[in-house]
């Protein structure tokens, strides 16, 4: 049996899909670890896997979360990170690191080790047809230009940075650290041009077990159909606009379910006695008892939507979430408004043709088998496993990166 360290940041939409891999790893015998900050704790302890802290406390969110500042926030945090991270990796000995594809700390401490390391794609796998937010680009450059300390800082941790391992690892593209072994939590019928992509990278589809039990959420007061509205867990979201969906769907649904994420759910004013209004819903529950998501596209709740094979409204907020709307749609699994042209008629209308015109049902249940023949979090540890096995017979160091040092 193996070691195997999970490296991770501190984002719910990159912990969850991670969360059952490392259960399945634990149930097969494997010790795991898994490195994250104290808000994730009670949730990884609870897939039986070790939790080493990193040191400071919970870190703060990219604040706005743009490309430039996520490249600054990833960087500082990897120069301040990596003393301690490298103390207690050393001292695990691990056989596999598996890290996030944007946990630069995670991919330097692999190096640093000499260990095998696998990436954890959370987003959509990136190429020409779907380019990485951080990746070289005018767009880059230009945003730089306009957030003159981002840059700065960005630059000092890359300064910090010199004295460790980083061959072989993107100068600019943070969020893109692409290893032997690429695990991406949608199916190959999501990913756009998909044929473009080498056998390192494994598309496992959506990673759902069971997480931690909510007791307080009332899953017996539902009534269908259940109608479910969330913008995740990073934008804060307008609570006009989540009142406008829970409006909206009011008169279409048994019972609206509106997760209000970082806005507080009394913001949205006085509601109809059918819509309920929580901060957080455990939503791969109320996925598999809904007929339709308004959602903002981020990538885990669409994976889990296809899963559950519930047609979208995808409202996208920032980030990668408007091309995930461009393929929902493009699939024909839902359809997508821009937030300017949000309001209760034009959601209701949306809704109703979601909910009635069978094509989309017929789609999404399509996207639906497309996403459990993608094997989930069983494939994904088989998928480590397989990788362990090869390096063990390959002798470590398992270098597949050529620029590496030593
Ligand atoms: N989530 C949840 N309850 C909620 C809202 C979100 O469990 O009330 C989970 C959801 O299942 C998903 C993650 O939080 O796994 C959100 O990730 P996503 O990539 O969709 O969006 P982000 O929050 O990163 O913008």
């Amino acid at each position: 049996m193996s070691t195997i360290a999970f490296l991770n940041i501190a984002m719910h939409g990159h912990v969850n899909p991670t969360l059952p891999v490392a259960a399945e790893l634990v149930r097969r015998g494997h010790s795991v670890t898994y490195h994250t900050s104290p808000a994730f704790r009670a949730e990884i302890e609870a897939v039986g896997a070790t939790v080493c802290l990193y040191p400071g406390g919970d870190q703060p969110l990219p604040d706005p979360p743009t490309p430039v500042t996520l490249m600054e926030g990833l960087a500082s945090t990897a120069v301040r990170l990596l003393p301690s991270v490298l103390i207690d990796l050393r001292l695990l000995q691990p056989d596999l690191i598996v890290h996030d594809s944007a946990c630069l700390w995670g991919a330097i401490a692999a190096r640093e080790l000499e260990v095998p390391a696998a990436s954890s794609f959370t987003t959509f796998a990136f190429n020409r047809h779907v380019p990485s937010p951080t990746r070289g680009s005018w767009d880059l450059l230009a945003e730089a230009a306009t957030r003159p300390d981002s840059l700065k800082g960005y630059l000092r941790a890359r300064r910090g940075l010199r004295r460790f391992d980083t061959s072989g690892l993107p100068l600019l593209d943070l969020g893109n650290i692409r290893q032997p072994l690429n695990l991406v939590y949608t199916s190959r019928v999501f990913q756009p041009a998909v044929e473009e992509f080498d056998r390192s990278y494994r598309f496992v589809g959506a990673s759902i077990g069971a997480r931690p039990a909510d007791p307080s959420f009332p899953a017996d007061r539902l009534r269908d159909p259940v109608l479910y509205a969330s913008l995740g867990t990073v934008f804060n979201a307008d609570p006009r606009l989540l009142r406008a969906f829970a409006t909206a769907l009011a008169p279409l649904g048994g019972t609206v379910v509106v997760s209000t994420g970082q806005t507080d759910p009394a913001a949205l004013g006085p509601l109809p006695p059918n819509v309920l209004a929580r901060r957080s819903v455990p939503q791969p529950e109320v996925l598999a008892r809904a007929s339709l998501f308004v959602t903002h596209g981020g990538m885990n709740s669409v994976n889990e939507a296809m899963y559950a094979g519930v047609p979208m409204l995808v409202v996208p907020q920032g980030a990668d979430q408007p091309m995930v709307a461009r393929r929902v749609a493009e699939l024909g699994a839902g359809l997508s408004i821009r937030t300017q042209d949000v309001t209760e008629d034009s959601v209701r209308a949306l809704a109703g043709r979601l909910l009635h015109e069978p094509r989309f049902r017929a789609a999404a249940a399509t996207l639906r088998g497309a996403q459990h023949e993608a094997g989930g979090y069983r494939r994904a540890a088989d998928e480590c496993e397989r990788y362990l096995r090869t390096n063990a017979v390959a002798g470590r160091p398992a270098i597949a990166d050529p620029s590496r040092r030593g």
